[in-house]
């Protein structure tokens, strides 16, 4: 089997879906690597290094003209060149866009998306590209908050007087929040985090951090061990309660996510206006949908009235690409095993971790959530079930709107 690594061409993506380490672990499953040449460089990952693992260097033609299974971090940049019987494997957020899968599956490519991956099943963690991306945006959300904080976060005491330490709330604690508190306590900063999930209190306080409690929301369990949406009632009562901390800290960094709705709004404009000239927020939720932040935009940063800078975080997981891209590797290459039988791709949705990756395959859309979205009205009776053909239309790509279970939207950082 020819497997194939392409360049990543979206904007600002500096990430490679495998590493040179990787090469040579696949190749006793029989699966030969074939590289875009330049395919490493934003990861600082040359040609040379690929091919010292065995892999062929080679031109994006020739990856859409004979590899068998394609390999990105995000969308492969042509869609018109790739050809019926290949396979894509990425995350492609098919929730978030399912025409794109649907547009795949018409030129009969199988499309297998990393997003869609039973995380709980201790078996499919090596390959929750999810959780190793969030961990790396997790950390770097401290570094782009302390590069725009004006002061220390340590305690220091010097001869030239003593700075005490920056105050750090983090708002919503999943992956990326735990790993921002933990980075933001190696800096010195003192720390508190807020989440509803109910086992977050405890995840909290064993980083050495303190858990924020309201008295007006409890914790809201949803599926999959996910939070749940609020209420409008309990939205509001989280944002008037949460202005209260949010007041009280140097720097905020959001990660609040609900799988497949729009993020929820933390940070008020009112709590905004009660911070400090030169505090800093970080929103790691900001998307085109809105973020955790009123006013935050996706890759922009802007500073309000009162001194408050606000950062809109975007795709911070390609700006440590070197260590996002190895992770990834790690995880796309563990994928790659799970799906290879005797040296080709078996697919096999009655296998749990394939039934939430699997979105396309033989022309169809066969992942029960993304069909979903593509039906042209709301089916009399019952959903549809996975593996029916699915030849209509797209009703909506809303993420608001879907259905498909935690995970599948993909990352928003
Ligand atoms: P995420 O990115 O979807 O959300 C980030 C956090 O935002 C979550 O912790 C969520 O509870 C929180 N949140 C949502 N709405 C909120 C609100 N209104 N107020 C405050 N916080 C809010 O989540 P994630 O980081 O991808 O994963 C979250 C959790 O999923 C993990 O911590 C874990 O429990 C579970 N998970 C389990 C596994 C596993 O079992 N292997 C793997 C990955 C994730």
């Amino acid at each position: 089997m020819k497997a194939a690594v392409l360049k990543e061409t979206s904007p600002g993506e500096r990430r490679v879906a495998l590493v040179p380490d990787a090469v040579s672990r696949l190749r006793p499953a029989g699966i030969d690597m074939l590289v875009e040449s330049g395919a490493g460089d934003g990861a600082w990952l040359s040609d040379a290094a690929y091919a010292d693992a065995g892999a062929s260097i080679v031109s994006a033609a020739e990856i859409y003209r004979t590899a068998d299974v394609i390999l990105t971090v995000t969308r492969p940049p042509s869609v018109s060149e790739l050809r019926a019987g290949q396979a894509v494997i990425g995350m492609l957020a098919p929730l978030a866009d399912p025409e794109f899968a649907a547009a795949l599956a018409a030129r009969g490519v199988t499309v297998i998306s990393l997003d869609g991956l039973p995380r709980t099943l201790s078996r499919a963690q090596p390959m929750d590209a999810l959780t190793s991306q969030s961990n790396v945006a997790g950390y770097k959300a401290v570094l782009v908050a302390a590069g725009e904080f004006g002061r220390f976060f340590p305690l220091l005491i010097t001869a030239a007087g003593t700075a005490r330490p920056a105050k750090v709330l983090v708002l919503g604690t999943g992956v990326a929040g735990l790993q921002a508190i933990a980075t933001a306590r190696r800096l010195g900063a003192v720390v508190s985090g807020y989440d509803i999930r109910p086992t977050s209190k405890d995840e909290v306080t064993s980083l050495g951090a303190t858990f924020v409690e309201l008295t007006s929301v409890g914790s809201a369990a949803g599926e999959g061990g996910y939070a749940r949406e609020l209420t409008a009632e309990e939205r509001q009562a989280q944002q008037e309660e949460l202005t209260g901390h949010i007041a009280r800290q140097d720097v905020v960094i959001t990660t609040a996510q609900v799988p497949g709705r729009k993020p929820p709004l933390l940070v008020t404009e009112d709590a905004i206006k009660a911070m400090a000239p030169g505090s800093v927020i970080v929103d790691m939720a900001a998307s085109a949908l809105g973020g955790n932040v009123t006013g935050s935009v996706p890759g922009e940063t802007s500073v309000t009235g009162n001194g408050v800078t606000i950062v809109g975080a975007e795709n911070l997981a390609a700006t440590v690409p070197t260590a996002a891209s190895a992770a990834y590797s790690r995880n796309i290459s563990a994928m790659l095993l799970h799906l290879t039988r005797d040296g080709a791709l078996a697919i096999d949705t009655s296998d749990e971790i394939q039934a939430g990756v699997v979105i396309a395959h033989d022309g169809r859309v066969v992942h029960e959530g993304v069909a979903s979205l593509l039906q042209p009205a709301q089916p009399q009776s019952g959903q549809p079930q996975s593996g029916q053909p699915q030849s209509a239309q797209p009703q909506s790509a809303q993420p608001e709107s879907a259905e498909g279970g935690p995970g599948v939207d993909g990352p928003s950082n």
